[in-house]
């Protein structure tokens, strides 16, 4: 097979090469992380002043873990390297509200950032020939706009054309002839069952290749999408925290994705010891900045659970693997690509004053969309009154959801005692999505 490169020389370099680039990345990239409150506190602390510190490679595990809560307490300006005048862009992350999270660019930065992803973009066959539908949001979440500039870089023709609306993304898949998609798993599979509804045939379509991420899905996900769509699927890697998608991408074999390995250090921890466990275990994937400066991240602790492949890969490419994410650390959803935690869920529907001490979060599927129910208990004397009363209460319910979280969630409403109690530790969230 003829095997796509962007950069050749880096992307196969062997591992010394790496490895020197690494490190001096690493020194530059610690020497600006130190201009900022945050890193200038905690690397004081273990005796790091400058990069010059940094001897090896080694040196890397003398710096704490960094993690999102530190990313919040940082919140706005704690984390950043440089003056604002420097600064191009911010990002946050997913989820929102109540718990911000913000990411900053200098120009160099969004640069770096943009080369990963034509990396990625060139890593799959895909060419400047190829019309791309960037069915990702865009905006302060870090899908839409992260592919979009590599695309721009590759050459591509783009259609910007973000999320949601399936009728008129399908219209337009036709009306172009888009040939590569940029989009979560679940809303690709979504669209196929779409299809019937807007009267367009999947061979009135030139797809042949999705860019899938955002989210959690198994292997079988993969195939299935490949078989219903007549497609190759892509698994994409990322988070806002570390620039967003461009972490790790598959190419052409799609056996697990590159981690681009002179633009992160990617680290394998037991999280509870923070031990570094060697490749081909499971655990904890931690994540250093190399080519960000504006706001470098040291040892970022993602709570995703995955391993890095210990073998070679045939397209030649150096950078090592890391598998599926397989699991989290923490108790984080994701529901159709946004991140959500059960605790932003329960501070909202705790301001309600009707609302009871007990609540359940229920996620499921509906067809290829996951759903998001949340069971209140309401207080008796509501329940005698008007039906139009509780259906305001449901509403204002879901609207305060919407507000905090950004997903319509259906709310249900029971009589005290309909939820079940748990003696022990209360199970809170019920998720049955099929491990498919
Ligand atoms: P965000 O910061 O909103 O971009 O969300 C990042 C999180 O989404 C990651 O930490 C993962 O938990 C999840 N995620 C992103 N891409 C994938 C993927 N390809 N497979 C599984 N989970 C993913
Ligand atoms: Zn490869």
């Amino acid at each position: 097979m003829d095997i796509p490169y962007w950069n050749k020389e880096i992307e196969t370099a062997d591992r010394a090469t790496l490895e020197k680039i690494q490190l001096e990345r690493l020194r530059k990239t610690i020497s600006s992380a130190i201009r900022s409150p945050f890193y200038k506190r905690m690397l004081g602390e273990v005796g790091i002043s400058s990069g010059d510190d940094i001897k090896s490679l080694n040196d890397l595990r003398r710096i704490p873990f960094t993690t999102k809560d530190d990313l919040r307490k940082s919140f706005p300006k704690g984390m950043m390297a440089v003056d604002m005048e420097q600064v191009v862009r911010i990002h946050s992350s997913s989820g929102t509200t109540g718990i911000p999270t913000v990411i900053y660019f200098s120009m160099e930065d969004i640069k770096n950032w943009t080369d990963l992803l034509a990396r990625c973009i060139v890593s799959t066959g895909a060419t400047s020939k190829d019309v791309f539908q960037n069915m990702m949001t865009y905006g302060l979440f870090t899908g839409g706009l992260g592919l979009h500039y590599g695309a721009e870089a590759v050459g591509m023709t783009i259609i910007p054309i973000g999320g949601g609306n399936t009728k008129r993304q399908i219209k337009v898949m036709k009306d172009f002839q888009t040939t590569v998609l940029h989009i979560t798993p679940s809303y690709l599979l979504h669209i196929h069952s779409k299809l019937g509804d807007v009267g367009i045939s999947r061979d009135e379509l030139a797809i042949s290749k999705a860019f899938v991420g955002a989210e959690p899905h198994s292997e079988n996900t993969r195939l299935k999408i490949q078989e219903l769509l007549n497609i190759d699927a892509y698994n994409s890697y990322g988070l806002s925290e570390l620039n967003g998608p461009g972490v790790a991408f598959e190419c052409v074999y799609k056996k697990d994705m590159h981690v681009w390995e002179d633009a992160y250090i990617v680290e394998i921890i037991d999280s509870e010891t923070g031990e570094v466990l060697e490749d081909g275990r499971e655990g904890e994937v931690v994540l250093t900045n190399l080519v960000r400066h504006a706001m470098p991240i040291l040892r970022y602790k993602t709570r995703d659970l995955a391993f890095l492949h210990p073998d070679k890969c045939e397209c030649g490419r150096t950078h090592r693997r890391l598998s599926r994410i397989l699991g989290r650390t923490d108790d984080m959803l994701i529901i159709n690509g946004v991140n959500v935690f059960p605790s932003q869920i329960e501070e909202k529907i705790m301001q309600i004053p009707e609302v009871g001490t007990n609540y359940q979060i229920h996620v499921d599927k509906k067809g290829s969309l996951d759903r998001l129910t949340v069971k209140v208990e309401i207080y008796p004397k509501l329940f005698m009154g008007e039906a139009s009363q509780l259906d305001a209460l449901k509403n204002r319910i879901k609207e305060e959801l919407r507000s905090s979280i950004v997903i319509n969630a259906v709310v249900e409403l029971h009589e005290p005692g309909a939820l079940p109690v748990s003696e022990g530790k209360a199970q809170r969230v019920v998720d049955q999505r099929s491990k498919l």
